[in-house]
């Protein structure tokens, strides 16, 4: 049985120490009541090592929103996995906001190189796959999320694998309110996630793999989500910043039978 995780993509908010900690200690408490579910803090780089820090030696869990596949160099503005691994336990990898717009540090192979990158220095890589609205109109969806997370886990072995996660986010989702139906999203992850992973793994392999569903999550939609077989959480945008947030999570316990 998968721990469910719920992982919160702060994004580009909440990145100065005063109200990133601020907005921390009004819901680490509700946070730390829910058992049974794994949570993970993702704020931008400025506030890590504060949010690590106040997080230290609780039940909550800090993950980056990137990284670069290198350990250091010139490479301007950019921060490594061997920079990330004292501060984090989890870094999110090939957010399409990322793949959108840098071609070059965000394609399947740069994914590649990252996660490899992440677990050579001990970070749990979250990888983030999904199609677009032309893609998905198309009936595209399950070659590019399939070719993506074949991409992304090219030349691993199963162990490496099985300690990965991943975030299924079909981008017509993401931050417009407008979320898949559960039973597609957990069709889509069956069929081009798990299923790609089992044939390449082993069936043992692949259902240790967490699968979360990403793209307008909330406290009222989310119970529909993890009570699919294959959906193992999710990777929260907008619900993140407010108090909704650990409803969310608490909704999670209460479907996954752990509330
Ligand atoms: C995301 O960007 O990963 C995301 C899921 O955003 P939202 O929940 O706002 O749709």
């Amino acid at each position: 049985m998968r721990t469910p995780l719920v992982a919160a993509n702060w994004k580009m908010n909440l990145g100065t120490a005063p109200e990133a900690l601020e907005f921390i200690r009004t819901i680490r408490r509700g946070l730390q009541a829910v058992e049974n579910v794994e949570i993970v803090l993702c704020p931008p780089s400025t506030v890590l090592a504060a949010v690590a820090d106040l997080l230290h030696a609780t039940r909550l869990g800090v993950g980056a929103q990137n990284m670069h596949w290198e350990d250091k160099g010139a490479f301007t503005g950019e921060v490594s996995a061997a920079m990330l691994a004292s501060f984090c336990r989890y870094v999110i990898l090939g957010h399409s906001e990322r793949r959108a717009t840098r071609s070059e540090t965000e394609s399947d192979a740069a994914v590649n190189r990252k996660v490899k990158a992440a677990l050579a220095h001990g970070l749990a890589p979250i990888v983030c796959v999904g199609e677009d609205l032309a893609q998905n109109e198309a009936g595209e969806t399950e070659s590019v999320v399939g070719s993506q997370v074949t991409g992304a886990f090219a030349g691993l072995e199963g162990p490496q694998v099985a300690g990965c996660t991943v975030a299924y986010e079909p981008i017509w989702a993401i931050g417009t309110g407008k979320a898949a139906s559960p039973a597609e999203a957990n069709r889509t992850v069956n069929l081009a996630v798990r299923g790609p992973l089992a044939r390449a793994y082993g069936e043992a392999t692949a259902q240790q793999v967490r699968i979360l569903y990403g793209g307008s999550v909330n406290a009222a939609n989310i119970a529909s989500f993890v009570m699919m077989p294959d959906l193992d959480g999710a990777l929260v945008g907008g619900a993140s910043l407010t108090l909704d947030f650990v409803k969310l999570v608490e909704a999670v316990a209460a479907a996954r039978g752990g509330g």
